[in-house]
This record gives structure tokens, sequence and C-alpha cells, in this order.
């Protein structure tokens, strides 16, 4: 039955090309790697701009590791080369994989889907980085649910050595296997997630940075001693509410809300002080303060 089902669709060709959407910080992270394992690489985003941005962090990340000795001068430039950026999603009409790593909205997803689909080769393998949204029912809004996939990456890109791969309803073993050994061309380990609201790694790490902060709430404990507390109690190389400041307070508590209402259940809620700090603008790193206070020389608990 399997194999019948899968004649039905055009094998897919082994991956040399591939297309990314979205140059944020995990497109342009995707593209480095990408690149420096041998991949021709088209990155597109609406925005010049974020293009420009993210070839500079593709170059400052090679050049780190030719001074950490991890790669040669030359492979900058070949990695370099086989980068291309544009605005325009005819660039994608030949690669086999398409990547989709923009903002993480429904709505922009969806419209990207479509324009995709006017261009792609019919065998051509789609693939999200969503975080969070239904890989099902992205599937669904294109012309191959079976050839529609899973990728989430972890940020940042280029040090992390995981992704989960994610299979929808539909999606085809032969889509999933392109898929790993794409992975696997990267350097990277694959886990396999199924298809349900944060998949493994966000799953089990957003509901304990969000227990951190009832923590802090409850005076348990504060900034400092949690962070320590973990750090040295559980070997953990960075303090919960350290790596809450680092993801952003505002995507702790987006995936809390899709744990919640993914699974209805009252032990996703998330704590009120996460809420608290999200609506005061204090969401970690990029806004200089969260659990602590970026502005100067090193951070200082805010609580
Ligand atoms: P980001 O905000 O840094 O980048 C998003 C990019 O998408 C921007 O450059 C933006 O201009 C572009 N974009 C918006 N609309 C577009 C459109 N219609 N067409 C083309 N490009 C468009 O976001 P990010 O952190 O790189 O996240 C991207 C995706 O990766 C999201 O789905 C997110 O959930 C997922 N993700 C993020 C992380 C993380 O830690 N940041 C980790 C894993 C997965």
């Amino acid at each position: 039955m399997v194999a019948e089902a899968e004649n039905e669709h055009p094998p897919i060709p082994e991956i040399a090309r591939i297309g990314i959407v979205g140059a944020g910080q995990m497109g342009g992270g995707i593209a480095q790697v990408a690149a420096q394992s041998g991949f021709d690489v088209r990155l597109l985003d609406v925005d010049q701009a974020r293009l420009d941005d993210a070839l500079g962090r593709v170059r400052d990340g090679l050049e780190r590791l030719v001074k950490r000795e991890v790669i040669r001068d030359d492979e900058v430039r070949a990695s370099l080369a086989r980068i291309r950026t544009g605005l325009d999603y005819d660039m994608f009409a030949d690669v086999e994989l398409v990547i989709e790593a923009a903002s993480e909205n429904e709505e922009i997803k969806r419209k990207i889907l479509q324009s995709l689909l006017r261009v792609l080769r019919p065998e051509a393998v789609i693939a999200t980085n969503t975080s969070s949204i239904s890989i099902t029912r992205l599937a669904a809004t294109t012309d191959r649910p079976e050839r529609f996939i899973g990728m989430h990456f972890m940020n940042p890109v280029p040090r992390m050595n995981l992704i989960e791969v994610i299979r929808g309803i539909a999606t085809q073993e032969d889509t999933y296997r392109a898929v790993r050994t794409v992975a696997d061309k990267m350097g990277k380990e694959s886990v396999t997630a199924e298809d349900f609201p944060a998949f493994i790694v966000n799953r089990i790490l957003l509901p304990m940075v969000n227990e951190a902060v009832y923590t802090l709430l409850e005076g348990v404990g504060n900034v400092e001693s949690i962070d320590t507390a973990m750090k040295l109690g559980a070997n953990h190389p960075m303090g919960p509410l350290e790596l809450a400041d680092f993801i952003g307070l505002d995507t702790c508590l987006s995936i809390m809300m899709v744990l919640y209402d993914g699974l209805n259940d009252s032990k996703y809620r998330p704590c009120p002080l996460l809420i608290k700090y999200v609506e005061a603008g204090w969401l970690g790193r990029k806004t200089k303060r969260g659990f602590y206070d970026y502005r100067g020389e090193v951070p200082v608990p805010t609580r």
C-alpha cells in the first residue's frame, strides 16, 4: 500500500540545491550551515536589508570558524559563493528542497507557500522551520502534503547540533528519508517528533522555564539562586531564567500559549510574572532587560 502511494508522486531527486525563505536569525544560520555543507543555497526575504544583514552574519560566522581553525580561509570564499540572495521566487525554480524560515505567523507562512507552489518543481520537498504551527495544517494548504515536513533547527543554528524532524499526517516515508539525509550532510543529529504542539524540545524546556518563573514569583528563590541552583544542581549550562532571556520572554510566552491552547491542559498556564515582564516590554537580551538587566558591563538580576 505504502509503495503504491509513493508511486503516485514523482521520486525525490538527490538534494543539491536548497531554497530558504526568511533571512532572519534562523534563515541566515541555516544558509550558513547548508553552504558550508556543500549545498547551493538561494536565500529569499521581503526585505533587502535583512538579506544583506544575513550575509554579513554568515561571513562573520565563517570567519570565526577560521580563527578557531575549524575551517580554512578558502572555505569561507567557497561557502559564500554558494549563497545567492534575492527577493524573487523565480530563483527557486530548480531547487529540490525549500526550508521556510520566515516569521512565526500562520498567515505569512500560508502566503509564502502559495508563492512557492507557483514556481517549484512538482517533486520538490517543502520543509518548515516553524516552532509551533501544526505541520499537518500547513501541509494541507499545499498541493503536496506528502512532500511536506517540519525541519526544526535550534538557535543558533551553526552551534546547535539538533534538528527535530516532524512528520505531518500525510508526510511520506521518502520525504522523511530525504530530509534526514540532508540533516546528516549538514552534520546535524536528527530526532523524529510527532506533530503535536511544540514538538519535543520546547514541550519539555518551556514548562521548566515557566516553573522557574513561578518559583521566582512565589519567592522560593531569587533570580540568582534559581539559576545557580539549576546550573550546579542539575548541571545545566545556563540557568532557566538566563535561558528565558536568551530565547526572548515574548517567545517563551507564545510557546506556553501554544501548549496551553493546543493541549487544553491547565498545567501549561503561563506564569503571571512572565506575562508581566512581556507587558513591560522587558523581553530579555534583545531589549536589554528581562530577568537580568544587560545595560551595564555585567548582567544584574532584576529581582
Ligand atoms: P526573525 O524575525 O529573525 O526572521 C524572520 C524573517 O522572515 C525576517 O527577515 C523577515 O523579513 C522575513 N519575512 C517576513 N515575512 C516574509 C515573507 N512574506 N516572505 C519572506 N520573508 C519574510 O525570526 P527567526 O527567529 O529567524 O524565526 C524564523 C522561524 O524559525 C519562525 O518560524 C520561528 O518560529 C522558527 N524558529 C525560531 C527559533 C528561534 O530561537 N528564534 C528557533 C527554532 C525555530
